[in-house]
């Protein structure tokens, strides 16, 4: 990975007297340190992959403090690390994104949360829920009802949420369960400051090593009959202790409001992360000051599971009405609170979902809209107030733009799907796809998670299912035996090794299938922040290589060589950007005589990451006065003949159109714009597709040496004399100038 995190590393070494200012990621990273964890393990993803690459660039640190960091294969390995604090007084924090993650990780979280733990446990989880998110969308509240494992939804505030990182170890010890923390996507990014502590070296550590391992104990073991045993402890005794830690340290936050407002005899009890977006929406309907400070009384559930039904009952007694905000569905929390307000007779009217949407995020607007919905049922006892009128106002306000918009736009307008970056190896694997199935008929294709995902969007739009990460190749086990043509599953070099090596290629292998596995090998588990992989070619093997733009990943053979391993006996490598040969290879496959799983791999470095690699490499050169060439494309309009099959065979965002200079012509020409990182997939599909010859390459030459220049006169100066003269240019009248 190129990028540096050196100031987010130097900031977690900040102690007591110093102010953390930052990113709430980087805060709880922080707070993980000042809780004396021990170990650190997690697989990226998007909210939280920061905390994990902070840790990795920062391995020099934590090894100053004893604390071991792990990259791990996928989250269930991540999980199972944390085995560690089970019989240990260690304690272990690891990260994922939820609720995919989650699911990877569910097994070894089970087998965790029935033997319980002894050092805390914390699992950070970026709830990738709303806005912006890029899984499917569930809740990690389910995981933590039927694990009976604490969660964690501390209040967007820096302090708040390091508080709970140190609280929340300690509500692990005191009730043996491990804690997740749920962080949503603002939550990661939310800024702010903090007073820091000093870090601490943990007890036991990589510098302070145990002389003996635990003693045998079957209780520890998730294996039965203890297995019945340990659910008893689940009820009996570790959520109860669980509800007194919460009670005793506070966890959760009674904000009481003003009590003498009018409202005060309302209340809203809200989940932790969603504070913020509550607050601004009380203040659009007056109800909050700008200092946050509510006419309601707001419990504020840090902890949202286990609920303290005591605290929920107490705050609710009395009140005319009870909003419950908790994002997304089924509504758990609210379920919860209805029935241990029924088990106690209190008759206090609960609000939720009957106001506010099931799905989706819940941003301000949407909770001024659920908001107003409450106090419709809860009015004033002499009818509505005149505060309410505020945000009625601008929730009107946004519909009318909104249908103003609509009107102004006579046809919508089109979409803009995200897509590969410039260059990006990927693309041209997608149009030599395109291609071959011209050659053989259109094939089943098994889809993954990567950025390979952007060839289901145009002008692609290839993939017949996602069924999770790495599991592209397994996904189209019931599907190939059921096709006259054969099938083909793609799979990234990072989802090859999260899963897809156990279970695509080894069951495809163990039952004889015969398929087509096409695996693309850019070097990083791109799509999460180019973080490097087994497979990633080592930093001595970049330096090695004489040119150092072209692309490295070929140093690295760990995939070859483990897929010849198990046994592979057809396999092809194919360099992504030569999409004729490319495609020859993918019709091969699809037409092959083997029977059996042939494997392509489609070689070529992410660009991101090569760019991120090259361009310092370039700026030094420049700087010596050294001699570089910039490969650039280019369209010759007069040849363009517009009828942008280029475009539709590449999707690169360089590739686009211009008005035509031909006044005689209305339709736009291809045009490269700045920005061709000169990957050549341009004159590639040019040549794979016989598309018209408008297409040239030319070569920017930077500190050209004397006998380049020479030459370059030389041309000029012939062009010149062949250009015939311009013609006289006319005059405003039509007349030609004399
Ligand atoms: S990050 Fe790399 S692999 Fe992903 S789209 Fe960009 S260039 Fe392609
Ligand atoms: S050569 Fe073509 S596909 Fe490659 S970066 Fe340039 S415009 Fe994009």
């Amino acid at each position: 990975m190129e990028v540096s995190f050196s100031k987010e590393v130097q900031s977690l070494r900040l102690g007591a007297g110093d102010t953390f200012h930052g990113e709430g990621i980087l805060a709880i990273t922080k707070g993980l340190l000042q809780s004396g964890v021990a170990y650190v393990g997690g697989y990226q993803g998007a909210p939280v992959s920061h905390l994990l690459d902070v840790m990795v660039q920062g391995k020099a640190y934590m090894q100053e403090l004893g604390v071991h960091v792990e990259a791990c294969s996928n989250e269930a390995s991540a999980a199972a690390m944390l085995g560690a604090s089970i019989h240990y007084p260690l304690r272990g924090a690891v990260t994922w994104k939820s609720i995919v993650g989650t699911n990877v990780a569910a097994d070894a979280l089970s087998n965790l949360s029935s033997p319980g733990v002894t050092g805390g446990v914390l699992v950070v989880v970026g709830e990738d829920y709303g806005e912006g998110a890029s899984v499917i969308q569930e809740r990690t509240q389910a995981y933590a009802l039927k694990s009976s494992m604490c969660l964690l939804d501390p209040r967007p505030d820096l302090g708040v949420m390091v508080r709970m990182v140190e609280e929340g170890f300690q509500l692990s010890e005191a009730s043996a369960m491990p804690c997740l923390m749920e962080l949503r996507i603002r939550t990661c990014h939310v800024r702010g400051s903090f007073a820091c502590k000093d870090n601490v070296s943990p007890a036991v550590s990589t510098r302070a090593l145990m002389a003996e391992p635990a003693g045998f104990d079957y209780m520890r073991l998730a294996h039965p009959p203890v297995t019945f045993r340990h659910e008893k402890l689940k009820g009996d005794q570790r959520i109860p202790a669980a509800r007194r830690f919460i009670v005793e340290h506070a966890l959760n936050e009674l904000m009481p409001g003003d009590p003498h407002a009018e409202l005060a005899d309302l209340g809203i009890v809200v989940q932790g992360g969603l504070y913020n977006a509550l607050v601004r929406s009380l203040q659009q309907h007056g109800l909050a000051d700008a200092f946050g400070d509510s006419q309601i009384p707001i419990l504020v559930l840090n902890v949202t599971y286990p609920l303290v039904p005591e605290q929920v009952a107490d705050f609710c007694i009395g009140k005319r009405g009870v909003l419950v905000v908790e994002e997304g569905q089924p509504e758990y929390i609210e379920q919860e609170i209805a029935t241990l307000l029924r088990r106690r007779d209190i008759p206090t009217p609960l609000h939720g979902k009957d106001v506010l949407p099931a799905a989706g995020e819940y941003t301000v607007e949407v909770l001024t809209q659920g908001l107003a919905g409450f106090l419709d049922l809860r009015p004033l006892p002499l009818g509505e107030g005149g505060r309410e009128g505020s945000a009625r106002a601008w929730l009107d306000g946004n519909r009318t733009r909104r249908e103003a918009v609509a009107k102004l736009l006579a046809t919508p307008l089109p979409n803009r799907p995200p897509s590969f970056c410039i260059g990006c190896p990927e693309r041209p694997v997608f149009s030599a796809l395109k291609l071959a199935q011209q050659d053989t008929g259109p094939v089943h294709i098994a889809a993954d998670i990567g950025c390979h995902a952007f060839g289901t969007f145009e002008p692609f739009s290839m993939g017949h299912s996602i069924l999770g990460y790495g599991m592209g190749l397994a996904s189209r086990a019931g599907v190939s035996p059921m096709m006259q043509r054969r099938s083909l599953a793609i799979m990234g070099d990072g989802g090859f090794w999260h899963n897809g090596l156990l279970t695509g290629v080894q069951s495809a292998l163990f039952n004889g299938d015969d398929a087509v596995l096409l695996i693309f090998k850019n070097g990083y588990t791109s799509a999460t922040g180019t973080q490097d992989i087994i497979s990633t070619p080592s930093d001595a093997a970049k330096d090695r290589a004489v040119d150092k733009s072209r692309s490295v990943v070929d140093q690295n053979q760990t995939i070859e060589s483990t897929l010849k391993g198990l046994g592979i006996g057809w396999m092809r490598t194919v360099t992504t950007y030569d999409v004729a040969a490319m495609r020859k290879t993918l019709t091969d496959a699809f037409t092959s005589d083997f029977m059996g799983l042939k494997v392509i791999i489609a070689e070529g470095e992410c660009q991101l990451e090569r760019q991120r690699r090259i361009k310092p490499w370039i700026a030094g050169l420049l700087q010596r006065g050294e001699r570089v060439v910039r490969v650039k494309y280019g369209v010759d309009e007069d040849v363009c003949n517009g009828d942008h099959a280029c475009i539709r065979l590449s999707g690169c965002p360089t590739l686009t159109i211009k008005d035509n200079p031909d006044p005689l012509k209305v339709d736009p020409v291809a045009v490269v714009i700045d920005g061709c990182v000169g990957c050549g997939l341009c004159g590639a599909n040019a040549h794979a597709a016989t598309l018209c010859p408008s297409f040239y390459r030319a070569e920017v030459v930077q500190n050209a040496k004397w006998h380049e220049r020479l030459l370059h006169g030389l041309r000029s100066a012939i062009v010149n004399a062949l250009r015939p003269a311009e013609p006289p240019v006319p005059s405003p009248s039509g007349r030609g100038l004399g």
